[in-house]
Protein backbone atom coordinates (compact mmCIF):
# COMPACT_ATOMS: atom_id res chain seq x y z
CA UNK A 1 0.00 0.00 0.00
CA UNK A 2 1.31 3.45 -1.12
CA UNK A 3 2.17 5.98 1.49
CA UNK A 4 -0.87 8.24 0.49
CA UNK A 5 -3.04 5.38 0.49
CA UNK A 6 -1.72 4.70 3.79
CA UNK A 7 -3.27 8.34 5.21
CA UNK A 8 -5.98 8.10 3.61
CA UNK A 9 -7.06 4.69 5.28
CA UNK A 10 -6.21 6.69 8.19
CA UNK A 11 -8.43 9.05 8.05
CA UNK A 12 -11.33 6.88 7.59
CA UNK A 13 -10.29 5.57 10.91
CA UNK A 14 -10.63 8.96 12.08
CA UNK A 15 -13.81 9.84 10.71
CA UNK A 16 -15.30 6.21 11.08
CA UNK A 17 -19.26 6.18 10.93
CA UNK A 18 -19.19 9.76 8.96
CA UNK A 19 -18.39 7.99 5.87
CA UNK A 20 -15.62 10.19 4.00
CA UNK A 21 -17.20 10.74 -0.04
CA UNK A 22 -15.00 10.68 -3.23
CA UNK A 23 -16.97 13.47 -4.59
CA UNK A 24 -16.00 17.52 -4.62
CA UNK A 25 -18.57 19.10 -4.12
CA UNK A 26 -19.68 22.35 -6.33
CA UNK A 27 -17.36 23.08 -9.47
CA UNK A 28 -14.19 23.14 -8.27
CA UNK A 29 -11.40 22.98 -11.06
CA UNK A 30 -8.85 21.83 -9.18
CA UNK A 31 -5.57 21.85 -10.98
CA UNK A 32 -6.87 19.83 -13.31
CA UNK A 33 -7.15 16.99 -10.54
CA UNK A 34 -10.27 15.07 -8.84
CA UNK A 35 -9.70 14.73 -5.30
CA UNK A 36 -8.89 11.19 -4.00
CA UNK A 37 -11.27 12.07 -0.93
CA UNK A 38 -13.40 14.71 0.56
CA UNK A 39 -14.40 14.20 3.75
CA UNK A 40 -16.64 16.51 6.19
CA UNK A 41 -15.61 15.64 9.88
CA UNK A 42 -18.51 16.49 12.36
CA UNK A 43 -16.59 18.03 14.65
CA UNK A 44 -13.91 20.41 15.13
CA UNK A 45 -11.52 17.59 17.18
CA UNK A 46 -12.34 15.47 14.31
CA UNK A 47 -10.98 18.25 12.08
CA UNK A 48 -7.79 18.41 13.85
CA UNK A 49 -7.41 14.58 13.75
CA UNK A 50 -7.65 14.62 10.08
CA UNK A 51 -5.28 17.19 9.28
CA UNK A 52 -2.64 15.52 11.79
CA UNK A 53 -3.01 12.51 9.98
CA UNK A 54 -2.24 14.60 6.79
CA UNK A 55 0.62 16.57 8.31
CA UNK A 56 3.57 14.45 6.75
CA UNK A 57 3.40 16.02 3.43
CA UNK A 58 1.84 12.51 1.69
CA UNK A 59 -1.18 14.31 0.36
CA UNK A 60 -1.89 17.62 -0.32
CA UNK A 61 -4.77 19.20 2.07
CA UNK A 62 -7.34 21.82 1.33
CA UNK A 63 -10.86 23.40 3.19
CA UNK A 64 -13.95 23.48 1.10
CA UNK A 65 -16.86 25.38 2.00
CA UNK A 66 -19.57 25.90 -0.71
CA UNK A 67 -17.38 24.86 -3.97
CA UNK A 68 -18.36 27.76 -5.47
CA UNK A 69 -15.19 29.64 -6.87
CA UNK A 70 -12.11 28.14 -8.98
CA UNK A 71 -8.98 27.38 -7.60
CA UNK A 72 -6.03 25.79 -8.41
CA UNK A 73 -4.89 23.06 -5.48
CA UNK A 74 -2.23 21.25 -6.93
CA UNK A 75 0.88 23.02 -7.47
CA UNK A 76 2.22 22.38 -11.06
CA UNK A 77 4.23 19.27 -11.38
CA UNK A 78 2.49 18.02 -7.98
CA UNK A 79 1.43 14.45 -8.15
CA UNK A 80 0.63 14.06 -4.79
CA UNK A 81 -3.50 12.90 -3.50
CA UNK A 82 -5.54 15.56 -3.24
CA UNK A 83 -7.81 15.68 -0.04
CA UNK A 84 -10.43 18.30 0.42
CA UNK A 85 -11.89 19.02 4.23
CA UNK A 86 -15.59 20.33 4.06
CA UNK A 87 -16.54 22.67 6.59
CA UNK A 88 -20.78 21.43 5.99
CA UNK A 89 -21.04 19.71 9.19
CA UNK A 90 -19.13 22.35 11.34
CA UNK A 91 -23.07 25.33 11.72
CA UNK A 92 -23.13 25.30 14.94
CA UNK A 93 -23.98 28.62 16.91
CA UNK A 94 -21.41 28.93 19.64
CA UNK A 95 -22.41 32.15 21.20
CA UNK A 96 -24.77 34.93 20.11
CA UNK A 97 -25.59 37.66 22.20
CA UNK A 98 -28.33 40.10 20.27
CA UNK A 99 -27.74 42.55 23.33
CA UNK A 100 -24.12 42.86 22.54
CA UNK A 101 -24.23 42.54 18.61
CA UNK A 102 -22.00 39.55 18.59
CA UNK A 103 -21.80 36.00 17.20
CA UNK A 104 -19.53 33.32 17.15
CA UNK A 105 -20.51 30.33 14.49
CA UNK A 106 -18.47 27.39 12.98
CA UNK A 107 -16.77 28.18 9.30
CA UNK A 108 -19.23 26.01 7.63
CA UNK A 109 -22.45 28.06 8.85
CA UNK A 110 -23.79 30.34 5.13
CA UNK A 111 -24.19 33.57 5.00
CA UNK A 112 -28.27 33.29 4.26
CA UNK A 113 -28.17 30.68 7.24
CA UNK A 114 -26.47 33.74 9.64
CA UNK A 115 -28.75 36.23 8.39
CA UNK A 116 -31.79 33.89 9.30
CA UNK A 117 -30.63 33.86 12.78
CA UNK A 118 -30.20 37.40 13.01
CA UNK A 119 -32.57 39.66 11.08
CA UNK A 120 -35.66 38.49 13.26
CA UNK A 121 -33.96 40.69 16.00
CA UNK A 122 -33.35 43.72 13.33
CA UNK A 123 -29.58 42.86 12.83
CA UNK A 124 -27.22 41.58 10.06
CA UNK A 125 -23.62 41.02 8.90
CA UNK A 126 -23.67 44.16 6.70
CA UNK A 127 -22.23 42.16 3.81
CA UNK A 128 -23.77 41.33 0.45
CA UNK A 129 -21.16 39.16 -1.97
CA UNK A 130 -22.10 37.29 -5.10
CA UNK A 131 -23.81 33.82 -3.57
CA UNK A 132 -24.42 35.23 0.09
CA UNK A 133 -27.10 32.54 0.61
CA UNK A 134 -24.97 29.62 0.13
CA UNK A 135 -21.10 30.98 0.76
CA UNK A 136 -20.04 29.74 4.14
CA UNK A 137 -18.13 32.07 6.19
CA UNK A 138 -15.01 30.37 5.85
CA UNK A 139 -14.62 30.55 2.59
CA UNK A 140 -16.17 34.00 2.49
CA UNK A 141 -13.27 34.87 4.71
CA UNK A 142 -10.67 33.00 2.86
CA UNK A 143 -11.37 34.44 0.32
CA UNK A 144 -11.80 37.97 1.65
CA UNK A 145 -15.06 38.14 -0.41
CA UNK A 146 -16.59 41.97 -0.95
CA UNK A 147 -20.17 43.00 -2.14
CA UNK A 148 -21.64 46.83 -2.90
CA UNK A 149 -21.88 47.79 0.69
CA UNK A 150 -18.28 47.35 1.55
CA UNK A 151 -17.60 50.85 0.69
CA UNK A 152 -18.91 52.14 4.00
CA UNK A 153 -18.89 48.66 6.09
CA UNK A 154 -15.91 47.30 4.60
CA UNK A 155 -14.98 43.38 3.64
CA UNK A 156 -16.23 40.87 5.61
CA UNK A 157 -12.92 40.98 7.52
CA UNK A 158 -13.93 44.42 9.09
CA UNK A 159 -16.50 42.42 10.99
CA UNK A 160 -14.11 39.66 12.76
CA UNK A 161 -12.83 40.18 16.23
CA UNK A 162 -11.19 36.42 16.44
CA UNK A 163 -11.13 33.34 15.08
CA UNK A 164 -10.16 29.29 15.62
CA UNK A 165 -8.10 27.65 13.05
CA UNK A 166 -6.22 24.53 12.85
CA UNK A 167 -2.77 24.90 11.57
CA UNK A 168 -1.37 22.40 9.04
CA UNK A 169 0.62 20.90 11.60
CA UNK A 170 -3.37 19.82 13.64
CA UNK A 171 -2.48 22.44 15.82
CA UNK A 172 -5.78 23.97 17.10
CA UNK A 173 -5.04 27.93 17.91
CA UNK A 174 -7.56 30.60 18.38
CA UNK A 175 -6.60 34.39 18.59
CA UNK A 176 -8.32 37.86 19.37
CA UNK A 177 -12.16 37.36 20.79
CA UNK A 178 -16.49 37.75 20.51
CA UNK A 179 -15.48 41.41 21.96
CA UNK A 180 -13.79 44.31 20.41
CA UNK A 181 -10.52 44.94 22.21
CA UNK A 182 -10.71 42.49 25.53
CA UNK A 183 -7.50 41.31 24.40
CA UNK A 184 -3.64 42.51 23.82
CA UNK A 185 -1.36 41.73 21.21
CA UNK A 186 -1.92 40.79 17.25
CA UNK A 187 -4.81 40.27 15.04
CA UNK A 188 -3.54 37.24 13.98
CA UNK A 189 -6.84 35.69 12.69
CA UNK A 190 -6.76 38.59 9.98
CA UNK A 191 -3.46 36.87 8.57
CA UNK A 192 -6.46 34.40 7.27
CA UNK A 193 -8.34 36.97 5.32
CA UNK A 194 -7.30 36.25 1.57
CA UNK A 195 -5.27 33.56 2.52
CA UNK A 196 -7.34 31.18 0.67
CA UNK A 197 -6.67 27.95 2.61
CA UNK A 198 -2.92 28.60 2.44
CA UNK A 199 -2.48 29.20 6.25
CA UNK A 200 -4.85 26.29 7.67
CA UNK A 201 -8.48 26.07 8.11
CA UNK A 202 -10.38 28.62 10.14
CA UNK A 203 -13.02 26.30 12.59
CA UNK A 204 -14.73 29.49 14.08
CA UNK A 205 -15.25 32.71 13.84
CA UNK A 206 -16.58 35.67 16.27
CA UNK A 207 -18.78 38.44 14.40
CA UNK A 208 -19.93 42.08 15.01
CA UNK A 209 -23.03 42.02 13.85
CA UNK A 210 -24.81 45.67 13.04
CA UNK A 211 -28.34 46.89 13.96
CA UNK A 212 -30.51 46.79 10.90
CA UNK A 213 -30.57 50.80 9.47
CA UNK A 214 -34.26 52.20 9.35
CA UNK A 215 -33.72 52.46 5.41
CA UNK A 216 -32.41 51.89 2.32
CA UNK A 217 -32.38 53.84 -0.74
CA UNK A 218 -31.00 52.84 -4.05
CA UNK A 219 -30.72 55.48 -7.43
CA UNK A 220 -29.91 54.69 -10.40
CA UNK A 221 -28.13 57.08 -12.90
CA UNK A 222 -28.13 57.15 -16.65
CA UNK A 223 -25.04 58.42 -18.38
CA UNK A 224 -23.92 58.84 -21.78
CA UNK A 225 -20.42 57.44 -21.37
CA UNK A 226 -17.80 55.75 -19.26
CA UNK A 227 -16.30 59.34 -18.83
CA UNK A 228 -19.41 61.21 -17.67
CA UNK A 229 -19.68 58.32 -15.36
CA UNK A 230 -16.45 58.67 -13.91
CA UNK A 231 -16.60 62.34 -13.36
CA UNK A 232 -19.97 61.80 -12.07
CA UNK A 233 -18.69 59.67 -8.74
CA UNK A 234 -16.07 62.06 -8.74
CA UNK A 235 -18.18 64.86 -7.79
CA UNK A 236 -20.54 62.63 -5.95
CA UNK A 237 -17.48 61.48 -3.24
CA UNK A 238 -16.25 65.45 -2.95
CA UNK A 239 -20.45 65.89 -2.27
CA UNK A 240 -22.43 66.66 0.88
CA UNK A 241 -23.57 62.75 0.71
CA UNK A 242 -22.33 59.65 1.98
CA UNK A 243 -23.21 56.91 -0.19
CA UNK A 244 -23.38 53.46 1.37
CA UNK A 245 -22.80 52.10 -2.07
CA UNK A 246 -21.62 52.93 -5.44
CA UNK A 247 -21.88 50.76 -8.64
CA UNK A 248 -20.87 51.29 -12.42
CA UNK A 249 -22.72 49.04 -15.18
CA UNK A 250 -20.84 49.43 -18.51
CA UNK A 251 -23.09 49.60 -21.30
CA UNK A 252 -23.09 45.54 -21.52
CA UNK A 253 -23.84 44.70 -17.80
CA UNK A 254 -26.60 47.59 -18.13
CA UNK A 255 -28.57 45.87 -21.21
CA UNK A 256 -27.94 42.49 -19.55
CA UNK A 257 -29.77 44.25 -16.49
CA UNK A 258 -32.47 45.96 -17.93
CA UNK A 259 -33.73 45.48 -21.80
CA UNK A 260 -35.12 48.75 -21.69
CA UNK A 261 -31.57 50.20 -20.91
CA UNK A 262 -30.29 51.98 -24.43
CA UNK A 263 -26.60 49.73 -24.93
CA UNK A 264 -24.62 52.90 -25.20
CA UNK A 265 -26.06 53.60 -21.46
CA UNK A 266 -23.23 53.13 -18.77
CA UNK A 267 -25.25 53.11 -15.15
CA UNK A 268 -24.04 54.57 -12.02
CA UNK A 269 -26.02 53.14 -8.69
CA UNK A 270 -25.91 54.78 -5.48
CA UNK A 271 -27.27 53.54 -2.74
CA UNK A 272 -28.13 54.94 0.96
CA UNK A 273 -28.43 53.92 4.25
CA UNK A 274 -29.51 54.96 7.86
CA UNK A 275 -32.31 56.70 9.36
CA UNK A 276 -35.50 58.07 6.85
CA UNK A 277 -34.88 61.52 7.72
CA UNK A 278 -31.20 61.20 6.65
CA UNK A 279 -31.68 59.15 3.79
CA UNK A 280 -34.42 61.46 2.28
CA UNK A 281 -31.82 64.68 2.95
CA UNK A 282 -29.52 62.74 0.65
CA UNK A 283 -31.75 61.67 -1.85
CA UNK A 284 -33.20 65.57 -2.24
CA UNK A 285 -29.11 66.25 -2.40
CA UNK A 286 -28.08 64.17 -4.96
CA UNK A 287 -31.60 64.84 -7.05
CA UNK A 288 -31.23 68.65 -7.01
CA UNK A 289 -27.55 67.95 -7.89
CA UNK A 290 -28.15 66.06 -11.09
CA UNK A 291 -31.10 67.05 -12.39
CA UNK A 292 -29.06 70.69 -12.75
CA UNK A 293 -27.07 68.78 -14.37
CA UNK A 294 -29.71 67.07 -17.06
CA UNK A 295 -28.51 63.62 -15.86
CA UNK A 296 -31.85 61.42 -15.51
CA UNK A 297 -32.40 59.80 -11.87
CA UNK A 298 -34.46 56.53 -11.16
CA UNK A 299 -35.77 55.88 -8.16
CA UNK A 300 -37.36 52.72 -9.04
CA UNK A 301 -37.92 50.09 -5.97
CA UNK A 302 -34.49 49.75 -3.79
CA UNK A 303 -34.86 46.69 -2.89
CA UNK A 304 -35.58 44.52 -5.88
CA UNK A 305 -32.78 46.59 -7.80
CA UNK A 306 -30.30 45.83 -4.96
CA UNK A 307 -31.19 42.53 -5.30
CA UNK A 308 -30.82 42.21 -9.02
CA UNK A 309 -27.45 44.25 -8.48
CA UNK A 310 -26.39 41.77 -5.67
CA UNK A 311 -26.99 38.59 -7.71
CA UNK A 312 -25.54 39.99 -10.69
CA UNK A 313 -22.25 37.87 -11.26
CA UNK A 314 -24.85 34.63 -10.76
CA UNK A 315 -26.67 34.86 -13.51
CA UNK A 316 -24.61 32.28 -15.78
CA UNK A 317 -21.58 33.61 -17.86
CA UNK A 318 -19.02 31.07 -19.22
CA UNK A 319 -16.48 32.97 -17.45
CA UNK A 320 -16.42 35.64 -14.71
CA UNK A 321 -13.38 37.58 -12.75
CA UNK A 322 -12.64 39.79 -10.09
CA UNK A 323 -10.17 42.40 -10.88
CA UNK A 324 -8.13 44.84 -8.32
CA UNK A 325 -6.68 47.55 -10.01
CA UNK A 326 -4.87 50.41 -9.32
CA UNK A 327 -7.37 54.23 -10.18
CA UNK A 328 -4.70 54.81 -13.45
CA UNK A 329 -5.30 51.33 -14.15
CA UNK A 330 -9.15 50.77 -12.94
CA UNK A 331 -10.72 52.87 -15.77
CA UNK A 332 -8.58 51.51 -18.69
CA UNK A 333 -9.15 48.12 -17.30
CA UNK A 334 -13.43 49.14 -17.65
CA UNK A 335 -12.86 50.54 -21.44
CA UNK A 336 -11.23 47.63 -22.72
CA UNK A 337 -13.35 45.00 -21.23
CA UNK A 338 -16.36 47.02 -22.89
CA UNK A 339 -14.21 47.02 -25.72
CA UNK A 340 -14.15 43.04 -25.70
CA UNK A 341 -17.51 43.13 -25.29
CA UNK A 342 -17.44 41.84 -21.22
CA UNK A 343 -19.79 42.99 -18.93
CA UNK A 344 -18.47 45.05 -16.09
CA UNK A 345 -19.85 45.54 -12.97
CA UNK A 346 -17.17 48.11 -10.48
CA UNK A 347 -17.67 48.34 -6.65
CA UNK A 348 -17.31 52.22 -5.57
CA UNK A 349 -14.75 53.94 -5.80
CA UNK A 350 -11.37 51.40 -5.72
CA UNK A 351 -13.22 47.96 -5.26
CA UNK A 352 -12.74 45.51 -7.24
CA UNK A 353 -14.21 45.22 -10.91
CA UNK A 354 -16.13 42.41 -11.92
CA UNK A 355 -16.27 40.47 -15.04
CA UNK A 356 -18.62 38.77 -16.96
CA UNK A 357 -18.02 37.18 -20.37
CA UNK A 358 -19.46 34.75 -22.52
CA UNK A 359 -17.53 32.25 -25.31
CA UNK A 360 -14.48 30.89 -24.83
CA UNK A 361 -11.36 32.24 -23.42
CA UNK A 362 -8.56 32.02 -24.46
CA UNK A 363 -4.73 32.09 -22.59
CA UNK A 364 -4.06 35.67 -24.99
CA UNK A 365 -6.97 37.81 -23.39
CA UNK A 366 -6.47 36.50 -19.91
CA UNK A 367 -2.97 37.29 -20.43
CA UNK A 368 -4.24 41.16 -22.11
CA UNK A 369 -6.98 41.27 -19.05
CA UNK A 370 -4.23 41.00 -16.53
CA UNK A 371 -1.55 43.51 -18.36
CA UNK A 372 -4.77 46.03 -18.64
CA UNK A 373 -4.64 45.30 -14.45
CA UNK A 374 -1.12 46.80 -14.06
CA UNK A 375 1.85 45.40 -12.72
CA UNK A 376 0.26 45.89 -9.00
CA UNK A 377 -3.13 44.68 -9.87
CA UNK A 378 -4.54 41.45 -10.66
CA UNK A 379 -7.46 39.31 -12.35
CA UNK A 380 -8.45 35.88 -10.35
CA UNK A 381 -11.02 33.98 -12.12
CA UNK A 382 -13.69 32.86 -10.61
CA UNK A 383 -15.34 30.84 -13.04
CA UNK A 384 -14.01 29.35 -16.17
CA UNK A 385 -15.43 27.76 -18.79
CA UNK A 386 -15.66 23.86 -19.12
CA UNK A 387 -11.89 22.34 -19.99
CA UNK A 388 -10.12 25.81 -20.43
CA UNK A 389 -6.26 26.19 -19.72
CA UNK A 390 -6.36 29.19 -18.17
CA UNK A 391 -4.78 29.10 -14.66
CA UNK A 392 -7.34 31.41 -12.24
CA UNK A 393 -4.89 32.94 -10.61
CA UNK A 394 -1.67 34.60 -12.08
CA UNK A 395 0.55 33.27 -9.96
CA UNK A 396 -0.38 28.89 -8.58
CA UNK A 397 -1.94 29.44 -4.87
CA UNK A 398 -0.04 27.66 -2.33
CA UNK A 399 -2.26 24.77 -0.07
CA UNK A 400 -2.37 23.85 3.58
CA UNK A 401 -0.06 21.32 2.39
CA UNK A 402 2.85 20.75 5.13
CA UNK A 403 5.27 20.45 2.37
CA UNK A 404 4.38 24.23 1.36
CA UNK A 405 4.63 25.62 5.01
CA UNK A 406 7.19 25.45 7.32
CA UNK A 407 5.90 23.65 10.99
CA UNK A 408 5.19 25.72 13.41
CA UNK A 409 8.14 25.76 16.18
CA UNK A 410 7.22 23.80 19.21
CA UNK A 411 7.61 26.75 21.34
CA UNK A 412 4.79 28.35 19.41
CA UNK A 413 2.15 25.81 19.83
CA UNK A 414 2.54 26.59 23.60
CA UNK A 415 0.30 29.08 25.80
CA UNK A 416 -0.12 32.60 24.96
CA UNK A 417 3.47 34.25 25.04
CA UNK A 418 3.77 37.65 25.80
CA UNK A 419 7.09 39.08 25.24
CA UNK A 420 9.37 39.02 27.92
CA UNK A 421 9.59 42.78 28.03
CA UNK A 422 5.65 42.88 28.89
CA UNK A 423 4.72 45.11 31.53
CA UNK A 424 8.45 46.32 31.83
CA UNK A 425 9.22 49.83 32.48
CA UNK A 426 9.70 51.66 28.57
CA UNK A 427 13.72 52.18 29.43
CA UNK A 428 13.93 48.17 30.16
CA UNK A 429 11.98 47.03 27.43
CA UNK A 430 13.96 45.30 23.92
CA UNK A 431 14.24 47.93 21.15
CA UNK A 432 11.60 46.87 19.40
CA UNK A 433 9.01 46.15 21.77
CA UNK A 434 7.26 44.30 19.86
CA UNK A 435 5.32 40.88 20.88
CA UNK A 436 6.75 37.91 20.33
CA UNK A 437 5.65 36.24 16.67
CA UNK A 438 3.42 33.50 18.60
CA UNK A 439 1.52 37.31 20.39
CA UNK A 440 -1.93 36.00 20.34
CA UNK A 441 -1.98 31.93 19.97
CA UNK A 442 -2.62 29.78 22.25
CA UNK A 443 -3.57 26.09 22.48
CA UNK A 444 -7.17 25.20 22.62
C1 LIG B 1 -19.15 33.79 -10.71
C2 LIG B 1 -18.53 34.24 -9.40
C3 LIG B 1 -18.44 35.59 -9.12
C4 LIG B 1 -17.87 36.02 -7.92
N1 LIG B 1 -17.78 37.35 -7.67
C5 LIG B 1 -17.23 37.77 -6.51
C6 LIG B 1 -17.19 39.15 -6.16
O1 LIG B 1 -17.71 39.96 -6.87
N2 LIG B 1 -16.62 39.54 -5.02
C7 LIG B 1 -16.08 38.62 -4.18
O2 LIG B 1 -15.54 39.02 -3.17
N3 LIG B 1 -16.13 37.31 -4.44
C8 LIG B 1 -16.70 36.88 -5.58
N4 LIG B 1 -16.79 35.54 -5.86
C9 LIG B 1 -16.23 34.63 -4.87
C10 LIG B 1 -17.28 34.27 -3.85
O3 LIG B 1 -17.38 35.29 -2.89
C11 LIG B 1 -16.77 33.05 -3.21
O4 LIG B 1 -16.94 32.05 -4.20
C12 LIG B 1 -17.50 32.59 -1.98
O5 LIG B 1 -17.52 33.57 -0.98
C13 LIG B 1 -16.73 31.45 -1.45
O6 LIG B 1 -17.52 30.75 -0.52
P1 LIG B 1 -17.47 29.18 -0.51
O7 LIG B 1 -18.08 28.74 0.78
O8 LIG B 1 -18.07 28.60 -1.73
O9 LIG B 1 -15.90 28.88 -0.52
P2 LIG B 1 -15.14 27.80 -1.41
O10 LIG B 1 -15.33 28.10 -2.85
O11 LIG B 1 -15.49 26.45 -0.97
O12 LIG B 1 -13.63 28.09 -1.01
C14 LIG B 1 -13.02 29.27 -1.44
C15 LIG B 1 -11.58 29.33 -0.89
O13 LIG B 1 -11.63 29.45 0.52
C16 LIG B 1 -10.90 28.37 1.13
N5 LIG B 1 -11.68 27.98 2.32
C17 LIG B 1 -12.97 27.54 2.36
N6 LIG B 1 -13.35 27.32 3.64
C18 LIG B 1 -12.27 27.61 4.42
C19 LIG B 1 -12.02 27.56 5.83
N7 LIG B 1 -12.95 27.16 6.70
N8 LIG B 1 -10.79 27.93 6.28
C20 LIG B 1 -9.82 28.35 5.41
N9 LIG B 1 -9.99 28.41 4.08
C21 LIG B 1 -11.20 28.04 3.59
C22 LIG B 1 -10.82 27.28 0.08
O14 LIG B 1 -9.67 26.47 0.25
C23 LIG B 1 -10.75 28.11 -1.19
O15 LIG B 1 -9.42 28.54 -1.42
C24 LIG B 1 -17.37 35.08 -7.02
C25 LIG B 1 -17.48 33.71 -7.29
C26 LIG B 1 -18.06 33.29 -8.47
C27 LIG B 1 -18.18 31.81 -8.74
Amino acid sequence: MSAASEVIRSIERVVGRAAPTSDAPGGHRLGGAEPELTVAPESEDQLVEIVRVCSGGKVILAPIGAALQEFDIRPRGDTRPVVLVSTENLRQVHHYSSEDLTLTVGTGLTLGALDDLVRPNGQHLPFDPPFRRAATLGGAIACNAVGPRSLSHGPIGHSMTGASMVLPNGTHVKSGARTVKNVAGYDLHKMFIGSHGSLGILTRVSLRLKALPEDFRLVRLRTDSLTDARSMIDRLTRGPTRPCMIEILNPIAAANLDSDIEASHTLVFVGYEGATDEVEWQLDQIDAAWKRQGVRLDRDDSRKQYEVLTSWPERGADYAFEAVAPAQHRWALIESCSERGIAIMAHGRNGPVLGCGTGDLTLQTAAALRADAGPTGSVKFTRLPEGSNVPPTSSQKKTASTSTLKRVSPASQGRCALPSSYGLPKSQRSRSGAPAASGMLSSR
